[in-house]
């Protein structure tokens, strides 16, 4: 079957003051339809910047899709004119997207229903009473009591978590076939989190979308994603499954991750990875791990290529590669 979201070689570099900055390097994934996908890495590993050049939200004259193909069923959206009609359809229509903070999103002086039934009414022919009966319907489905009270208020009457659920309404209103959810649980606490993740996990099974689902915590798609990439500085370090990542994680930044993160019941230490990321403009030539992997060898001074272990899991790194395992 062919996939919904395939991208191919994806390069997307910002042209700032400061030089030429590539955000994200030779990116490779797919995700199926009624799929999953974890995006996974710390803050500045391009996972947004991936979101963006998607959904075409790239900033105008800085960022640009320098290479690569993003074929959305089958059209290339890296092609279209950000501003065009069919991007325009694809970008809230075809792609539905929620953001990390909705506060950003949401218009504070517009009352919540009147931005779903502008949402829904950008990609349909439905009066302004029919709009708004599907945005109470939508307000109901993700969990908001009272939604045609609710739906006269203004965000500011809402709750962090019920702004994310307002969201999610929102990118829902044109029965997206994808939905990209960008950190949408990073302003919201623990309960509020599971609550969310749970509802996109129902929302996906319940109209067999698939889910772009990018967090910095792989606890999050331990949960709810069915395969992952994992990001680090603009490229792709490992692809894997969610049932794989925890047992036998492949790429050294990936173990790395998992043995910093507090989990319930374990037993060892948390173990930081050591150093930090490395500014935007300091990318080491080669790996770009190299200078916090433990394991790094002379070869790494080159940037790897992606290595394929099993049916599931590639990994960009030296380990992988048949001469390297040889010699050692
Ligand atoms: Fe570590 Fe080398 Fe693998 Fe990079 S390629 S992760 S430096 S072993």
């Amino acid at each position: 079957m062919k996939p919904l979201l395939e991208i191919n070689n994806l390069s997307t570099h910002y042209h700032l003051e400061q030089g030429l900055l590539r955000a994200v390097e030779n990116v490779s994934f797919q995700i199926a339809k009624g799929e999953t996908l974890g995006v996974v890495g710390e803050s500045g590993c391009g996972k947004s910047v991936t979101a963006r050049s998607i959904m075409r939200l790239l900033p105008p004259r800085i960022g640009r899709i320098a290479e690569g193909e993003i074929l959305f069923n089958g059209v290339d959206v890296a092609r279209l004119d950000p501003r065009g009609t069919e991007m325009r359809d694809i970008r809230g229509g075809q792609i539905g997207m929620i953001f990390q903070e909705p506060m950003t999103s949401l218009n504070p002086v517009h009352t919540i229903g009147a931005q779903i039934v502008e949402a829904i009414r950008t990609h349909s022919d439905l009066s302004k009473a029919e709009a708004m009966e599907k945005a109470v319907m939508l307000l109901d489905r993700v969990g908001i009591n009272q939604p045609e009270q609710r739906a006269r208020q203004y965000p500011h009457a809402f709750s962090g978590g019920m702004r994310q659920r307002a969201m999610i309404a929102m990118a829902l209103s044109s029965d997206p076939a994808l939905l990209i959810a960008d950190e949408p649980t990073t302003a919201v606490d623990v309960t509020v989190e599971a609550q969310i993740l749970d509802l996109i996990a129902e929302l996906k099974a319940e109209r067999d979308m698939s889910v772009m689902l990018i967090t910095h915590d792989l606890n999050v798609v331990g949960e709810v994603a069915d395969r992952l990439i994992v990001m680090y500085l603009g490229r792709v370090m490992e692809t894997t499954t969610a049932a794989k990542v925890f047992d036998a994680p492949a790429h050294p930044y990936t173990k790395g991750l998992l043995e910093s993160l507090p989990a319930i019941g374990r037993r060892s230490r948390l173990k930081p990875i050591k150093g930090s990321v490395p500014g935007p403009h300091e990318r080491p030539p080669g790996c770009p791990f190299a200078p916090r992997c433990d394991k790094a060898m002379a070869i790494c001074q080159t940037q790897p290529p992606t290595f394929r272990i099993d049916d599931d899991t590639s990994a960009a790194c030296w380990l992988y590669d048949d001469e390297v395992r040889h010699d050692g």
